[in-house]
């Protein structure tokens, strides 16, 4: 009997809620008692303390919802190392340990390698391809069932945009000089690289000005003007190249910890949505315009010369680029799911991106 009366009950709230019943005293009661519980979280990047736009971004997020929710939703944001190392935020927010986490994909290649898609890929989308396709093409429910089996709940917040090539210390003209080249250039940029005779290096951040400055390293790529400046990569290298062929547009994400998440009211986690989506703005935008005003500041500098890769070397890498993909995909049925996923949308954005950007940038061009 009295299971039946919760049973009819429940089934009462359910249509309450299936009529849009936020009008009943009995919802609004509810959304009132939420509001007066405090949440004191925890979020850990990737990045190093200060690091610009990208710790800044984490920071700005948690600032804005703690103004938004006013304080219901504190946020405490801890720097790579600070208070877990940069590659262990995806375990310990994946644990529990702790609640937040803003990073990107590509980090956690060898655990879930079809992760990368959603961070970037070699020769794939930019930012506007990526966005449209993470949020209205399928792709972030595709990243959420890729995290989930983790107890994580991802949502995009920034991206780079176009990287640049990379740091030379000698001319790239063929092919040929990319044979036996010491290069810091990590995850699937790095494999293709390989495949074309290069020898990729992994080297933390911190380490790359030092590596290369000593010929310990030949060539480096970073990020983009601002931030390679930044670590004073214009003092040791000659040449600087684009396009960033291997990192297009590497989208950053904000992780939360799924029993977590559960447990934060509608309103919140609506807070907590558009606040990522709107700080993944702002990371994008101070991103392209802190690079053009480098580069200008670059121009300058007598001692740097920018090239474009020559367009048959281009060429080449995208073929390696297709042949690793294929590759990684013939071993891995996850893998393989989300890089068809990737490529179907890819394929079909770009056929109107030829018509729109493309066409548009050349007409300023011409
Ligand atoms: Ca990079």
């Amino acid at each position: 009997m009295f299971k039946q009366s919760r049973i009819i009950f429940f089934s009462l709230c359910l249509l309450l809620a299936a009529c849009g019943g936020s009008d009943s005293g009995e919802t609004s009661a509810g959304i009132h008692e939420a509001n007066h519980q405090m949440f004191k979280w925890k979020m850990v990047t990737t990045w190093p303390p200060n690091f610009p736009i990208f710790q800044e971004g984490a920071e700005k997020f948690a600032a804005d919802v703690k103004i938004m929710s006013q304080g219901r939703l504190d946020i405490h944001v801890y720097a790579g190392g600070e208070l877990v190392p940069p590659l262990q935020v995806f375990d310990a927010v994946s644990q529990g340990t702790i609640e937040m986490g803003h990073g990107s994909p590509y980090y956690w290649a060898g655990k879930v390698p079809e992760a990368q898609f959603f961070s970037s890929v070699p020769f794939g989308m930019t930012a506007k391809g990526m966005n449209a396709w993470l949020y209205h093409g399928g792709g972030l429910d595709l990243w959420k069932e890729v995290y989930a089996p983790f107890n994580l709940v991802p949502m995009p917040m920034g991206n780079t945009g176009v990287q640049m090539g990379g740091w030379f210390n000698k001319k790239i003209e063929s092919l040929d000089d990319i044979k036996g080249l010491r290069m810091r250039i990590p995850g699937l940029g790095g494999k293709v690289f390989k495949r074309a005779g290069g020898n990729p290096v992994l080297l933390a951040g911190s380490e790359v000005y030092t590596a290369l400055e000593r010929g310990m390293i030949d060539a480096t790529e970073w990020v983009g003007p601002f931030h390679d400046m930044r670590l004073g990569l214009d003092r040791a290298a000659k040449y600087y190249y684009f396009p960033g062929w291997h990192e297009p547009g590497t989208e950053f994400e904000l992780m939360i910890n799924s029993h977590a998440w559960a447990q934060l009211p509608k309103d919140l986690q609506l807070m907590v949505e558009t606040t990522a989506a709107a700080v993944g703005g702002w990371i994008y935008t101070q991103m392209e315009f802190h690079n053009q005003a480098s580069l200008k500041e670059l121009r300058s500098k007598k001692n740097v010369e920018v090239l474009e890769f020559p367009a048959e070397v281009l060429a080449e890498l995208k073929r390696l680029t297709r042949e690793t993909l294929d590759e990684e995909a013939s071993k891995n049925a996850k893998f393989k799911k989300i890089y068809d996923a990737y490529t179907t949308f890819s394929e079909s954005y770009k056929d109107w991106s030829k018509m729109s950007d493309e066409a548009y940038q050349k007409a300023l061009r011409e």
